[in-house]
């Protein structure tokens, strides 16, 4: 089969490589569907994350169609339509019960040297009953509500951890740091839950446009360096709920510096170079950090219900459509910013 594969900084080639099959009774094979770029997948591109290898596999964002199913497998059978968290997990850990599906004791991520990433045309998914969730067929043969619940496989769902996190709830006043997909997916959500007040922070005019079309309130110039005093003033102190979707130590610190005493701040941005918290802040005003890494697969489900009613519509972020075979134009429109984020075309459902 083919896949795309990690040989260097700025150095994706899709190639091919030895088709998946099931190793273990609770495995499952899947055709991909649809796969996205994700933002932290430009991390090893841009040759910042530093733990990557040589062809390594990528990709941790797809949807697809079980192909072969093992034959412990009492949830999925062959033909099922199914999303992918972003990591694999079994169900049956104290983790997965507590619902940090992503700490799972026999859990993994996709990609890298030792699994199938999800920007190919096969993935062997394990505990495929622990990890898989259903597309409704509905949604499946609907091409926006398709590339909607290809979302929830990471971004939508991450951003909706960062508002669950923050504590965001009706009435709410909410920040959200960062203008890609995780940033105004978080919008989505804080919308959702009927926030009163949403400030969306970044510095790209169409992506600006679109937090303003997902429920923003206020659009502020991150760049500004007023712009924490903006919020504040407009506030009469700062906002209850921040979300910050960069992960940056400057993102940090305008987050820490725009909540109100009592209020929290939910990082959901990988975090590079972010090594100081300004403790004193944090301890006067009784801030709380909370965050971080989304355990996606609990969240599937609920925003699939919104996503076949059409009440959300975070497919929208997914502004570049391509063939597998463009992955590596795709990681380029990415890095560039010329887009928001790119949904792979890899088969028919
Ligand atoms: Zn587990």
């Amino acid at each position: 089969m083919k896949a795309a594969v990690y040989h260097g900084p700025r150095d994706i080639r899709v190639e091919t490589v030895p088709d998946p099959a099931l190793q273990r009774p609770t495995d499952a094979v899947v055709r991909v569907v649809n796969a996205a770029i994700c933002g932290s997948d430009l991390w090893p591109y841009r040759g910042i994350a530093t733990n990557w290898t040589a062809g390594s596999r990528i990709g941790h964002e797809f949807i697809g169609v079980v192909e072969e199913a093992g034959a412990d497998l009492r949830t999925f059978k062959r033909g099922d339509i199914v999303a992918a968290p972003f990591s694999y997990s079994d169900n049956t850990c104290d983790y997965c019960h507590a619902g940090i599906y992503t700490s799972c004791r026999h859990g993994g991520f996709w990609g890298g040297a030792d699994e199938d990433g999800g920007q190919g045309q096969f993935v062997r998914v394990p505990f495929a009953d622990g990890t898989l969730r259903p597309i409704p067929a509905a949604v499946a043969h609907d091409e926006k509500k398709r590339a909607s619940a290809l979302t929830l496989t990471d971004v939508m769902s991450t951003g909706h951890h960062g508002c669950v996190r923050a504590g965001v709830k009706a009435g709410s006043s909410v920040a959200v740091i960062g203008d890609g997909a995780v940033g105004l997916c978080a919008i989505i959500s804080a919308h959702r839950s009927n926030a009163a007040r949403i400030f969306a922070l970044g510095h790209h005019a169409a992506r600006l446009e679109l937090a303003r079309a997902f429920g923003a309130t206020d659009i502020v110039d991150s760049k500004d360096p007023d712009a924490a005093q903006k919020i504040i003033d407009a506030t009469d102190g700062g906002v209850a709920c921040v979300v910050e979707a960069v992960g940056s130590q400057a993102t940090m610190d305008l987050g820490v510096s725009i909540v109100r005493p009592g209020g929290t701040l939910a990082y959901v941005g990988v975090p590079y170079g972010v090594s100081t918290f300004n403790a004193r802040k944090l301890f006067s005003d009784n801030i709380s950090i909370a965050g971080a890494l989304a355990p996606t697969r609990a969240y599937i489900d609920e925003l699939m219900t919104d996503v076949v009613l059409g009440k959300i519509d975070p497919g929208a972020v997914l502004t570049l459509r391509l063939p597998l075979e463009g992955t590596p134009d795709g990681y380029k429109a990415m890095d560039d910013r010329s887009t928001i984020k790119v949904l792979l075309e890899i088969s028919a459902v």
